[in-house]
Parts: structure tokens; sequence; C-alpha cells
């Protein structure tokens, strides 16, 4: 059932019915087609199965049974031949198959299986077998491959496989079969007219109910897909439209913001002649005020900026990642020695090549190191190394022992602005920005990035580059 929430975000049903296809898609489709081919073949097996179990007569007969050989014969060939052109046509058809072909495809697979359900079910006493039950998952199938109407088709055709046998017999046009003895049906099939009637009505019934419950069930199903569907390209408009203002207001205000600051950095610094204590202490901090704001918009900016690019529209070129690391860590040790924090960088035995720009590495390091330094206790330690791992791809790591990231919140850090309660206590000054910028500049450079953390005890994140073959020249600053 949709919560009431979800209902307010669902378009309307009868829009959505017009638009919303009236069986699977087309890839969907071709999906189940394949598979349809290949479960085939398992229903081949057990009827050669059934044929050998016919032919020994006292294996059959170890059961009180009599089969005919000759229907599991005669199936066995009829499904094999059939599923063989079947399999051929769809191989040999244009790819994607077009929908239509998929439909004449799925129908003739599903009324070939009626009347070879049909001749095994004659073959096998008809109602002295559960082998009517077969019928069945067909009918569940139809209604996901066809239209409700076609689906209603297909019921019709399955009842009339399943009971004109059954009526044949017992007005004795064709000759009665029983796996109990000869000429007898171990059920009372041909005795009355009543009781056929009653047979072939029972089944016929149970086959409807089926049709009906299951593509009720798929009709329900496949409009709230559609419902769904719809609303999340909705969303993701409406996603989209917003990031576009917030980025034009963000970047109307940047310029104004900058004359502001300049003006606050002159009244700080004495241009504009001595301010009495009390306010010089206001002014410092609205100085401190504006640098961040400066760094929320400039973040905003350059994180739009990366989301807009691909990874073609950047020009990545072979980087040894050793220096460029050693360049970052030293960088991050400004901030970290005055809270007497150790960083730790560990040196990969070879050169470590990647396909990268200076500019992407430094947003990407820049952040990991930072927020160590930041989210890590006075006077902790922070490991960073880099290693080539046992797949080709290189490993980059840091990794801290600081406050740690509450699981339940893991998998939402990446999301721009979110910070997890214990990071807002320990820095009340953070934007949200850093890992969203990192997780960008991961994905233009086709890396991947991890991170395993344990409130209180720390955090490490890894990132994963593919490394670059040995034949490319490799550029970056000296080491
Ligand atoms: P910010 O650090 O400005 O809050 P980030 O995007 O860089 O924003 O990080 C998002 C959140 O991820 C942080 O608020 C914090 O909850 C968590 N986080 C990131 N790095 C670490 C770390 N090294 N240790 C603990 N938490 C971290």
């Amino acid at each position: 059932m949709t919560g009431p929430r979800l209902r307010g975000l669902l378009p309307s049903t009868e829009g959505t019915l017009a638009r919303c296809p009236e069986t699977l898609r087309a890839n969907e489709l071709a999906e189940r087609l394949h598979w349809f081919i290949h479960t085939r073949w398992i229903a081949v097996l057990l009827c050669l199965a059934g044929m050998v179990w016919a032919l020994h007569p006292p294996w059959s007969h170890a059961f009180g049974l009599h089969v005919d050989y000759r229907f599991f014969l005669t199936v066995t060939l009829c499904l094999a031949g059939t599923n063989l052109i079947y399999g051929r046509v769809a191989r040999q058809a244009e790819q994607p198959v077009p929908r239509p072909l998929l439909h004449r495809l799925l129908r003739a697979q599903v009324l070939t299986d009626f009347l070879n359900l049909a001749l095994l079910s004659y073959g096998l006493g008809g109602i002295e077998t559960p082998i009517l039950i077969l019928f069945m998952p067909h009918i569940i199938l139809s209604t996901l491959f066809f239209t409700r109407i076609q689906s209603l088709a297909m019921t019709l055709a399955a009842i009339l496989c399943a009971t004109l046998p059954m009526v044949l017999e017992a007005a004795g046009i064709i000759p009665t079969v029983s796996i109990v003895a000869a000429g007898h049906k171990a059920l009372p099939i041909g005795a009355s007219p009543v009781i056929t009637a009653g047979y072939a009505l029972a089944i016929a019934g149970a086959f409807l109910v089926c049709w009906y419950l299951v593509s009720a069930i798929t009709f329900s199903l496949r409009l709230r897909e559609c419902q769904l569907e719809e609303a999340f390209a909705q969303l993701q408009l409406l996603d989209q439209e917003k990031s576009r203002v917030t980025l034009r207001a963000t970047h109307e205000l940047k310029a104004p913001f900058a004359a502001i600051k300049s003006y606050v950095y002159a009244l700080r610094d004495g241009y504009c002649g001595p301010l009495p204590d009390p306010a010089r202490q206001v002014v410092l901090r609205i100085g401190e005020r504006c640098d961040r704001l400066m760094d929320k918009i400039t973040g905003i900016i350059h994180l739009s900026n990366l989301r807009s690019a691909s990874p073609r529209t950047r020009e990545l070129t072979a980087l040894d990642l050793q220096p460029l690391l050693a360049r970052e860590v030293q960088e991050a040790q400004l901030p970290a020695t005055p809270r007497h924090i150790t960083l730790r960088l560990q040196d990969a035995a070879a050169p470590c090549p990647i396909l990268a720009t200076e500019e992407l590495i430094h947003t990407l390091l820049s952040n990991l190191l930072t927020n160590a330094v930041i989210y890590s206790h006075d006077g902790g330690a922070i490991d960073v190394g880099l290693e080539e791992e046992p797949n080709g791809w290189i490993a980059l790591w840091v990794q801290d022992q600081g406050i740690g990231i509450p699981e339940d919140q893991l998998d939402r850090i990446f999301t721009e602005h979110f910070r997890s309660n214990n990071a807002v206590q320990h820095n009340p000054n953070g934007n949200g920005l850093g890992l969203a910028l990192a997780r960008e500049t991961v994905r233009l450079l086709g890396a991947r990035i991890a991170v395993q953390s344990r409130p209180g005890q720390g955090s490490r994140f890894s990132v994963h580059f593919r490394h670059v073959s040995g034949h490319t020249e490799i550029l970056g600053p000296p080491r």
C-alpha cells in the first residue's frame, strides 16, 4: 500500500494509465524470451527422462503405472524442434529484437507449450496426473508478456487444450488413455457426461481465477512502477532546477560578497583609521564569518563545475601519485602542527602512475587530509600511504584515529551538506561539501572511494585508482 507521503508525490492514476506500456518493456521481454527458451530445454530433458522411465516397464510398473513412451517421445521431439527454431529466430533477428517480433515469438512459444501439455496430459491419463497444473505457470507468464485481453485469450486457449482431450475421450472420438490400466480411467471420466463436464468446468474455473488474480496484481504493479518512474523523473527535474537556481544565486552573491569582505578587511587592518577595541572584536568576528561563507560559496560553485563535467571533458595525463601526495601531506601539516597532530607518510615501493590532473588530485587529497586533521583529537596521528594492489590498481589511504563516523550515517557522508552529529559537535564550522567534492573528483578520475570507520576510534578513507601501463610518459612535480 502506498503511504500518504508517497501518494502525494505520485502522478494521477488516470494520466499514468495512458502513458504506461501495457506489457513489460522490450528489454525485459527480450530477457524473458531467452530465459523461456533456456528453461524449455529443462522440460525437454525431463520428457527424455520420462521416456526412459516409460521404456523400462519394471520401473514404471513398480508404481502400478502403464505409460506409453510414444507420448513422451513425440513431446520431446516437438519441444526440442520448436525450441531450436525459436532460439535461431531470436538469435538471427535484428538486435535488439523488435517488440512485435518478441510478442509473436512469445505467443508462439506459449501456444506450442499448451499443445504439448495437452498431448502429454492426454498420454498420461488427463486428470490422473498432476500435469494439468503445468498450464498455470504459463497463464501467469502470459499476464506478464501480453496485454490483459491477450492474456485472457491465452487462458482460454489453455482451457481448450486442457479440456478438449477429456471431452473427446468421454465422447468416444479418441481412445481412452489411462496410466492405471488400459481402457479404464482411475477417475470416472466418461462414465457420465455430467462428471466430465464438471471436471472440465472446474479446470476452466481454476484457470480463469488464476488469470484474473494474477493479471489484476500484475496490472496494479505495472501501474505503480510507471507512477514511481514518472515521480522519479519529476524529482530529478526539480532537483536540476533547484541546483540551477542555487548556482545562479551563489554566482550572483559572490561578487558583492567579495566586496564586503575586502571592506571588512580594510576596517580590520586599520586602513580606515584605528577602531575602538569592542568594534575591532566585532569586525574580527565578521571577518571570520565572511571567510567561512566565502569558502561555502566557492565550494558550491566548484562542486557544480565538477558535476557538470564528464570524464571526457578533462584532459587526463599520466602522473605519479607519490610526489603529489607528499606535497599535499606537507600542506596538511600546517593546520596539524598547532594541535600536535602527526602526519606519517608511507612511501610506495615503486612509482604510482595514474591518469589524472594535478587540480583534481589536489581537490581530492586536500579534502581527505583536511578532514583527517579536523576530525582527529589533539595529539593524534594520521597515517597516509600508497600501494599497488594485486589486481593492478593503486590504493591510497588516509587513516586517522579521530572521532569516527556513526555506522548509521556512513552511507550519507558523501551527500552534499550532510554532516554527522558527532562532527557538528567536534567542529561546528564545516560546510559539508568536502566529501561531495571528493566523490565527484573520483568519478571524473574513473576511481573508486571507500570508507571504514568506528565511532571513537577513527576512520580510514581509501581511493583506488587504475594503474597506467608502463609505456606512458609520467609527468609530475619533482620528488
Ligand atoms: P565537513 O567536513 O565540512 O562537515 P565533508 O563533506 O568534508 O564536510 O564531510 C562530511 C561529513 O563526513 C563530516 O561532517 C563528517 O561527519 C564526516 N567525515 C568526513 N571525514 C571524516 C573523518 N576523517 N573522520 C570523521 N568523520 C568524517
